[in-house]
């Protein structure tokens, strides 16, 4: 059937949700990764039923879908290809129930990350998943990324508090995983398979999330090195101390400046790497762990500042929030990877990292979550200098080869989308391939969800 005939039959079913002017079409065409794709429609999703109709419709007329959240994926996975139609959650963020006495949130897709932990404390609850980009993503964008984020030192990442979903199937099938029980062992756990499917599986309508008690104290370290061996060795000295900070993030010299920058704080020349560190806890646990960790942290620090005033907190955080965008300020291109090796070798992997971006003439900024060793390797080149492009794409080969000798990852948290489809599956193997083909067959048959993501094209 035409694609005349499809957008026809969905706004008649859908109505005015239906967008496809061309502002419209080409807002929804890429996302934060920079890849650009095509769509013929978006939907404003406004109800479940809305995903219902244009599932039903999409099966009907073999026409593929791409839900989206609020579009800062790193790996091009809200990026719709060939002229699929998007699903914008964005205005179907409402939070549903948000429930004390069984600690649970339940909440559509489009609801903003920072608006249900904002409402969340205000109950006495914390909401602990806290992605840099928390101020834009959305919780539906979260669980299907399984996004990790500050906190996932101490508290794990999103697939860690997602408790229960409700989908929908290409199709129309509605479904639910799960619930509001914290153990739950009926049957396979669908809800994990679906958590961090990048919408490749199903559609996801609720999501019911775990909350934890907001610990009533918390401090903010900021910790400043003269290397950045320094830094991962007093991260290794709080660790092995007992220190279980909420987060431990890692700055090197132009990571730290631009957070710096962008707070308008001046930086000594000597600053060479940072480590953001925050506490929660008891109010008397936080206090006499900060002073521990005060102690700890002279063997290899030049200085610790407190951040504990409200502004200093927030100021802090803002500079590190801003350092993926940044980053941009000081060179005309970066790849941007989320790469993750086994917390021991964090420091080794860096110098790995740096001394392969040397070999091929690509500079190495890194950042990111050194309690979980899930690094922001940012490799910056110009692409309008000659060969560029080959020696970035070299030097990136080089960077998975040799965190995968280390036993690492290729993706911590940003997961596949399109730029990694055939990374991965190289490193996952043909075994867990063919599983993970399977999987999708039986939620997908015809491939109509999020296609030409996750997984690597099919051999002929
Ligand atoms: C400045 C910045 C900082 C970041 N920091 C972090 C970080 O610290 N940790 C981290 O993990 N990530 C981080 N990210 C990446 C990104 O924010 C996360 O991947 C986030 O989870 C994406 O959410 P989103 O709402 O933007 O989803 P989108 O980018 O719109 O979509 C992401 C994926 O989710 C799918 N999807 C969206 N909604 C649904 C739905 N209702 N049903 C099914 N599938 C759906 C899409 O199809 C796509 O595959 C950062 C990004 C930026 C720009």
């Amino acid at each position: 059937m035409s694609e005349a005939s499809f957008l026809l039959a969905l706004r008649a079913a859908v109505g005015s949700s239906l967008a496809t002017d061309e502002d419209s079409l080409q807002r929804a065409s890429s996302d934060w990764s920079g890849r650009k794709g095509s769509c013929s429609a978006v939907v404003c999703v406004r109800s479940e039923a809305d995903v219902v109709a244009v599932l039903t419709l999409a099966a009907a007329h073999q026409f593929a879908v791409v839900p989206r959240g609020a579009a800062t994926s790193a790996t091009g996975a809200a990026v719709p290809l060939n002229g699929a139609v998007v699903l914008d959650f964005t205005g179907m963020n409402r939070i549903l129930a948000l429930d004390v006495a069984d600690m649970v949130a339940e909440v559509e897709p489009g609801v903003v990350t920072h608006q249900l932990q904002a409402r969340a404390e205000e109950v006495g609850l914390l909401y602990p998943p806290d992605p840099a980009s928390s101020d834009q993503c959305t919780l539906g964008g979260n669980v299907a990324t399984c996004a990790g984020g500050l906190r996932a030192v101490k508290y794990g990442v999103t697939r860690d508090y997602v408790l229960g979903l409700r989908c929908v199937l290409p199709g129309g099938e509605v479904f639910e995983t799960g619930g509001r029980n914290l153990k739950d062992v009926s049957g396979y756990d669908l809800t994990r398979l679906l958590v961090g499917s990048e919408g490749t599986l199903a559609v996801i309508t609720r999501i019911t999330l775990k909350l934890v008690p907001l610990p009533p104290g918390r401090s903010t370290l900021l910790a400043s090195f003269a290397n950045d061996d320094g830094a991962f060795a007093a991260a290794d000295l709080l660790l092995a101390n007992g220190v279980w900070p909420r987060a431990l993030e890692t700055m090197d010299a132009q990571a730290l400046r631009l957070a710096a920058t962008a707070v308008g704080e001046a930086v000594h020349d000597s600053v060479r790497s940072r480590l953001l560190v925050e506490l929660d806890g008891e109010v008397g646990a936080v206090a006499e762990t900060e002073a521990r960790v005060l102690r700890l942290l002279t063997a290899h620090a030049t200085a610790v500042d407190m951040a504990n005033t409200a502004t200093a907190h927030a100021l802090v955080w803002a500079g590190r929030r801003a350092i993926s965008a940044a980053v941009l300020t000081i060179t005309p291109a970066k790849r941007s990877e989320d790469l993750g090796v086994p917390r021991g070798q964090l420091a080794a992997a860096v110098r790995e990292l740096r001394a392969i971006g040397k070999n091929y003439g690509i500079g190495v900024l890194v950042y990111g979550h050194a309690g979980d060793a899930n690094l922001h390797c940012n490799f910056l080149y110009d692409p309008i200098e000659n060969g560029s492009a080959k020696r970035l794409e070299a030097c990136v080969q080089a960077a998975y080869a040799a965190v995968l000798r280390r036993g690492g990852t290729l993706t911590g948290e940003h997961g596949v989308g399109l730029r990694k489809r055939v990374a991965v599956s190289a490193a996952l193997g043909p075994v867990r391939c063919r599983l993970m083909r399977a999987i999708k067959h039986a939620f997908d048959p015809n491939n109509l969800l999020n296609p030409g993501k996750v997984l690597p094209p099919e051999q002929p």
